[in-house]
């Protein structure tokens, strides 16, 4: 069973004080941006909670993700009527801790994701 969560996200990083730049948008390393989509600014995020990785992967394979070795995946898609930029994010819940060790380090490599980046 999932639970979905919706939240608007803004990637914003924190630049020197004396940059006047609103953020950097450049991609981490190892990342690149989209070739169609760019890296985008505003996406709406929603968060689908799995219970377990057994859970997880049956939702990828569901939706044709393969699922070998996964941890977590993100669709992101373009809202026909809006034009917003949505991406679904499907982790399995953390426990636990506040961080979660491969649970948060997964949430925080799909929301990348999200927001264009991609890898190799
Ligand atoms: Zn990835």
């Amino acid at each position: 069973m999932t639970r979905l969560a919706s939240l608007a996200l803004s990637m914003l990083v924190t630049a020197p004080a004396l940059a006047a730049s609103p953020g950097d948008m450049s991609a981490p390393d190892q990342w690149q941006p989209h070739a169609k989509v760019g890296i985008l600014d505003n996406v709406t995020l929603r968060v689908h909670w799995h219970e377990s990785l057994k859970l997880l992967r049956e939702a990828a394979t569901a939706q044709n993700v393969d699922a070998i070795d996964l941890h977590g995946f993100s669709v992101l898609h373009r809202d026909a009527e809006t034009g917003e930029w949505v991406c679904d994010l499907f982790v399995v819940r953390m426990r636990g801790a506040l961080v979660d060790n491969d649970r948060t380090m997964t949430f925080g490599h799909e929301a990348l994701h999200c927001f264009g980046f991609r890898h190799e």
